[in-house]
């Protein structure tokens, strides 16, 4: 990491060391789940008699839908120490 590749602190909007000489830097996405895959997934697994072998042979043989969809574009956060041990994730990632 270069000095260009710095950010501030998405919660506080200072320099990620100035709490300390560690922070967090993470991407993040917002994902909700999709019930319309997850239901062709599981009636799948059920056709193949349920439990682990109907797990496997669903993933073999079913058409492996999504069972979650993006809500968000990546984030890409810096955070500094005391701001990752007093805000909540969601709180930092909605930050602009
Ligand atoms: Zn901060």
């Amino acid at each position: 990491m270069k000095r260009k590749d710095v950010k501030p602190c998405k919660g506080c909007g200072k320099g990620v060391a100035h709490a300390g000489p560690a922070f967090f830097a993470m991407k993040a996405r917002y994902w909700g789940l999709d019930p319309r895959g997850i239901q062709q997934t599981h009636g799948l697994e059920l056709q193949f008699g349920g439990g682990q072998a109907g797990a496997v042979m669903a993933n073999i043989m079913g058409a492996d839908p999504d069972l979650a969809q993006p809500l968000s574009d990546e984030v890409d956060a810096w955070v500094c120490l005391d701001c990752a041990t007093r805000l909540p994730l969601a709180v930092l990632l909605e930050r602009d």
